[in-house]
């Protein structure tokens, strides 16, 4: 295991670096994902009671999986329809079935679909010798340059004109022009006589709806409607997920496919299968196969899903949004996920379906938790949640943790905190100053603060006392809140962390709890739900700030600087605190504040988070630099933050940018400016 280990730490590595140093390689795929996103943004405004339709699919989903007799209701439907049902437990019991639905049929047309990719049908029965001929432009596209797909929607996003014509023309053996309008006419041309020709077509299933016994597809180029209509046979390959309580609710989901699918309000086609072509036009005998296929078959495949606990992994409706902003997939694009399902809720749910194992190579570790995937998706998927419980189970079966994350188990067990350092040394920042160990508000510093950024708790205990507050401090008896851990998913170190901390703050008779770093703000809040004694109001800086802002008790004298403000993951995203920082920064006479891009929930994260510094500096770095990059096109000269982890990657970022940024602390910029009534 050990070796195996280290090979796929080299492997990771590897990936990383040829990312970085080919990032230009999926600068289209960036640009196209912008383009979604902007659509997204503009669109979604146009969709009535937007959020409760994310709320309502959501709801279905989670009803849909807990109703044991959905399936069984969609099977008696689709085979009164005339549509012939088939489950296949396993990928191999799945593919032998499908082979034996082709029969001697030498040539399939197909549409694209995540779960054929799953079982690598094409593959198969090519080793069978039939031909596999795909539909889709940007599959086709993929499958003849043997390019891995970059999106579930668009698949060769990061191809560019030029790239699709060079393939085109090797393909065709004549110069295909780079121009939109060839190009499309080249891949019809091809496309349509393998159309023509093929008595079977494949595809897969957007939604199957229980009530009504159809099959609802989603589609702009019109190839589904093609391949469904072959003449002997429609064999659609789905999977139980697809299920559906009715029309209506498939009709909301489809409706929001689209939107995050695409950006676009509508598709060009919306198909409802519900049986064979059929006529009974002749002395009312009924004939099948009249315009369309004489018979339809779904395959349905399990495939280890019925095993899956955490039903949320499957949720989603592979629209790709959540692949959209994700900062670890804007550097690694597809080799971030598993082999058909990509992005972080790929990774979780192939190493459900293929093994933990696969789950570590499709980069389990690279997540930085930031939570930017489950605000684009349409169902509000928590791949960070589903991301520490696969975390937790792959230290469990022994894939995790990593070297460098054993380090800071091993030293947290000894030590207190990820670090090999002395508890004394925790209180340096002190100074000679004297904090009690008891009183009604306590002051939790944080091991990245007080080992790593001392002048921070200092700025924090000079503002919070001159304040008048009561403050009470645990000392060398701080230890780590456990919040690394907890997102590396040492569940167990962090259960002991909780415990011990619950207990010594009970001690200090304190009823709230002040915390300057963002990661133990965001731990604390969550403390309860894991040890039901810990019964204290947790509050961050910022808050409490802005309440003495509001109180009269602090002004700030006049600093003319032109600021932006990067959201930290753990107070903004996770906790919802955006606009006290920006109350803070805005009550700061001559500061200009001038937002990114991506503020508040859109933030992109540091790319320091969940352990990513510790096992993959090079890739945190590098999406600190990106991150960076968007604070300098603000026109800013100082980023300000909230979050001594994040201000630590940037600063690190920086070296190896030729840009500049002063990056200040919130905190220390409070301090420094404040003048206490
Ligand atoms: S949590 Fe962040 S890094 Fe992880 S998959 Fe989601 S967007 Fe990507
Ligand atoms: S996880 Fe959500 S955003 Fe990502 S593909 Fe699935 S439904 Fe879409």
């Amino acid at each position: 295991m050990k070796n195996e280990s280290n090979s796929c730490a080299e492997k990771m590595r590897s990936i990383i670096k040829s990312a970085i140093d080919d990032y230009a390689r999926f600068e289209g795929m960036r640009r196209a994902f912008q383009t979604n996103f902007d659509n997204q943004e503009i669109n979604k405004l146009k969709i009535d009671g937007f959020e409760q339709r994310r709320e309502r699919a959501r709801e279905v989903r989670r009803r849909s999986f807990s109703d044991d007799s959905l399936l069984k209701k969609t099977i008696t439907r689709l085979e009164a329809n005339g549509i012939r049902v088939r489950i296949a437990s396993t990928k191999d019991e799945a593919l032998n079935m499908i082979l034996e639905e082709i029969g001697d049929e030498k040539l399939i047309v197909k549409s694209k679909s995540n779960v054929t990719k799953e079982i690598d049908l094409t593959h198969f029965l090519e080793s069978k010798g039939i031909e596999v001929i795909e539909t889709d432009a940007g599959d086709r596209i993929v499958q003849l340059a043997k390019e891995q797909t970059v999106h579930p929607t668009g698949p060769a996003l990061h191809l560019t004109r030029y790239d699709v014509a060079r393939i085109l023309s090797d393909h065709l053996g004549y110069q295909v022009e780079p121009n939109p309008d060839e190009l499309t006419k080249a891949i019809r041309n091809e496309i349509s006589v393998f159309i023509s020709r093929a008595s079977i077509g494949i595809t897969g299933a957007n939604f199957i709806t229980a009530e009504e016994g159809s099959i609802v597809v989603v589609h702009n180029e019109g190839n589904i409607t093609a391949c469904a209509r072959r003449p002997k046979k429609h064999i659609i390959v789905s999977a139980p997920e697809k299920i559906v309580p009715n029309l209506d609710e498939a009709m909301n989901f489809a409706k929001l496919q689209i939107l995050y699918g695409t950006g676009s309000l509508n598709s060009s086609f919306i198909d409802v299968i519900s049986a064979p072509s059929r006529t009974a036009d002749i002395e009312k005998i009924m004939f099948y196969g009249m315009h369309g296929p004489k018979e339809v078959v779904l395959i349905l495949i399990d495939n280890g899903r019925s095993r899956i606990e955490d039903k949320e992994v499957m949720y989603c409706i592979n629209c790709g949004s959540c692949l959209l902003k994700c900062p670890v997939y804007d550097v690694l694009g597809p080799a971030f996920g598993g082999h058909a399902y990509l992005g972080g809720r790929g990774v979780c749910f192939s190493a459900e379906l293929e093994g933990i194992e696969k789950g570590v190579e499709g980069g389990l570790t690279y997540c930085t938790q930031c939570g930017l995937c489950t605000e684009m998706c349409p169902v509000k998927i928590d791949t960070p949640r589903l991301m520490r419980e696969m975390r937790y189970r792959a230290i469990r079966y022994g894939f995790l943790p990593t070297p460098e994350q054993e380090e800071m188990i091993s030293n947290v067990k000894q030590w207190g905190s990820p670090w090999s350092e002395q508890p004394e040394s925790r209180t340096y920042w002190l100074n000679g100053l004297n904090i009690p160990s008891d009183g009604p508000i306590l002051y939790f510093a944080g091991c990245f603060n007080s080992f790593r950024a001392p002048e921070i708790p200092r700025a924090a205990i000079d503002i919070l006392t001159s304040a008048g507050l009561n403050i009470s401090y645990l000392g060398a008896d701080e230890i780590c809140c456990g919040s690394p851990f907890l997102k590396i998913g040492a569940k167990d170190v962090f259960m002991s962390l909780a415990l011990r901390n619950t207990s010594r703050m009970k001690k200090t008779g304190a009823r709230k709890i002040i915390t300057t770093c963002p990661g133990c703000y965001n731990t604390l809040s969550l403390y309860s739900q894991y040890v039901p004694e810990f019964d204290f109001k947790v509050e961050h800086i910022s808050q409490t700030i802005a309440t003495l802002l509001k109180e009269g008790k602090i002004e700030f004298r006049t600093k003319s600087i032109h600021a932006t403000y990067h959201d930290p993951c753990d107070l903004g995203r996770h906790r919802g605190i955006f606009e006290d920082p920006r109350f803070i920064l805005n009550s700061i006479p001559g500061l200009k504040l001038t937002e990114m891009k991506f503020n508040r929930n859109r933030s992109i994260c540091c790319g320091a988070g969940a352990g990513v510094k510790k096992t993959h500096p090079e890739l945190a770095s590098f999406i600190g630099r990106r991150r960076l990059d968007q604070a300098i096109e603000t026109g800013a000269d100082h980023l300000i933050t909230a979050c001594a982890f994040c201000e630590n990657n940037f600063r690190d970022a920086l070296k190896s940018s030729s840009r500049m940024i002063e990056i200040v602390d919130l905190v220390t910029l409070t301090r420094d400016l404040a003048i206490f009534s």
